[in-house]
């Protein structure tokens, strides 16, 4: 068993091509493993050749709704890269309307609603978590899950990936068998502090989302899996909770959303 786990990072990313062998060095020396996550046809692949070739690191596979070029979801590319061993959920995908300008509201809101729904088909049909990223649209997202959960029951589940919302937007999620994740922003923005505090333990899962939101005290710089750790603490902190017992939940909760064994 690992010592911490990092749900959700981007060890893909091109800004660890200079040290990619380094950071995978330095989680296996702490301890860190993590689900790489995807964001296009590319970054996909990339995270599924390095969960192959290391041990502790895991895939996640999707198209993210903004931050790719691809415009369309290569189905049969998805369906059978899903089928690789060490694929553990579907994303990142989701919705997200931050930097949308409101005359494309609509016919953004349609593209990225079409892009979700084949996500979460994939997700139901390979028996696989989602991985969601959603900013700025979780009445939308929610309907959508409500809606399909009639349908598919137990096996629509996943994760919202840095959540940012209320405790009352955290419960509606939690009825409908998904986890939320926290990075790094809650070592400097006391903002989620009321939903950390109100979550079940064992909904919840740590990620760092790295190279993004470096915690403290390492703002600033590029962030990376092993900084997971003052995630947890965090966590543990802000829910006046034993750092033990928080940095246990953690590795457990992942590896039973991933269905890791
Ligand atoms: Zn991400």
């Amino acid at each position: 068993m690992p010592k911490f786990f990092d749900s959700h990072s981007h060890v893909n990313d091109t800004r660890f091509d200079l040290d990619r062998a380094e950071t995978l060095l330095r989680m296996k020396e702490n301890s860190v493993w993590s689900v790489v996550v995807g964001t296009d046809k590319k970054m996909s692949e990339d995270a599924v050749v390095l969960a192959h070739k290391n041990e502790g690191i895991f895939a996640a596979i999707g198209l993210h709704p903004t931050d790719s070029d691809e415009e369309l979801f290569d189905e049969n590319f998805y369906k059978k890269l899903a089928k690789e061993s060490k694929v553990v959920a579907i994303g990142e995908c989701g919705l997200d309307y931050s930097r949308v300008p409101e005359e494309k509201r609509e016919e953004e809101k349609k593209r990225q609603t079409a892009l979700f729904e084949k996500h979460l088909n994939l997700a139901v049909s390979s028996n696989l978590p989602l991985m969601i990223h959603c900013r700025d649209a979780h009445p939308d997202i929610l309907e959508i899950l409500h809606s399909k959960k009639h349908e598919f029951g137990e096996k629509l589940r996943g994760n919202i990936h840095f959540f940012s919302e209320s405790p009352e937007t955290a419960k509606k999620y939690f009825d409908l068998d998904f986890t939320i994740s926290f990075t790094g922003v809650l070592t400097f923005a006391r903002n989620y502090d009321e939903t950390v505090r109100y979550a079940p333990l064992e909904k919840l899962l740590s990620e760092t989302d790295a190279p993004y939101v470096a915690p403290a005290p390492y703002r600033g710089k590029r962030n990376e899996p092993i900084y997971v750790e003052e995630v947890v603490k965090a966590i543990a902190q802000i829910r006046n909770q034993d750092f033990e017992t928080v940095r246990e939940a953690m590795v457990q909760n992942a590896l039973r959303s991933f269905s890791i064994s």
